[in-house]
């Protein structure tokens, strides 16, 4: 696939680089605020975070230990089921840890609230959620996002780590995808 193919795939940009970048910076300076002097342990959740927690946690000045858990909500479509699976746990026992979810994105919130349950029970100080994307719906889950990006049109987006069939997670700005692409 080379760099034509993939403009030829993109409707619309929604955010570019800058766009990112400059609310990671924000999020950024307010988690070194609200955890100044207290332990923070990043949680990753893959594969979707992967853009996020490195541009995220490379602004923070915050010493911060970082952990990844996989977990499947979506298969290769484009719609929640509803269903999560732990692919991979993390490494680290959470007991009086602060932990800080980070996340790509906000659909349905039931990834996350499960998550976020999950988590909890394993006697941690703290759980927090930070996510660079929000869509509509997020707002009927039981989740509160601490730290978020940008709110956006329900609409389904690639790049920034936002994959559609593993593809696209590498571009640097957040974009819709045209018809062609779902297609075949
Ligand atoms: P939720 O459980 O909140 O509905 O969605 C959880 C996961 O679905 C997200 O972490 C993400 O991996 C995937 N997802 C939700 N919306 C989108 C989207 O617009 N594009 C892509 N590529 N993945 C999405
Ligand atoms: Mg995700
Ligand atoms: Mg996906």
């Amino acid at each position: 696939m080379d760099q034509s193919d993939v403009g030829n795939d993109i409707e619309k940009i929604l955010l570019t680089s800058e766009d990112l970048g400059k609310k990671l910076d924000e999020m950024a300076a307010r988690i070194d605020e609200d955890y100044a002097g207290r332990d923070l342990l990043l949680v990753g959740v893959l594969k979707g975070a992967v853009m996020v927690m490195a541009d995220l946690s490379r602004r923070l000045h915050h010493p911060i230990a970082m952990d990844w858990m996989a977990v499947s909500s979506y298969g290769s479509g484009t719609k929640s089921s509803g269903v999560v699976r732990i692919l991979k746990d993390l490494d680290t026992d959470l007991t009086g840890r602060n932990v800080l979810i980070v996340e790509d994105i906000i659909d349905s919130g039931l990834t996350l609230s499960w998550l976020v349950s999950n988590l909890r029970s394993r006697g941690p100080a703290s759980v927090e959620i930070a996510s660079m994307l929000r869509k509509p719906d997020a707002a009927q889950a039981d989740v509160e996002v601490k730290y978020l990006g940008y709110d956006i049109p329900n609409e389904f987006v690639v790049g920034f780590g936002l994959d559609y069939a593993e593809n696209y997670r590498n571009l640097p700005f957040v974009a819709t995808l045209a018809p062609h692409v779902y297609g075949g």
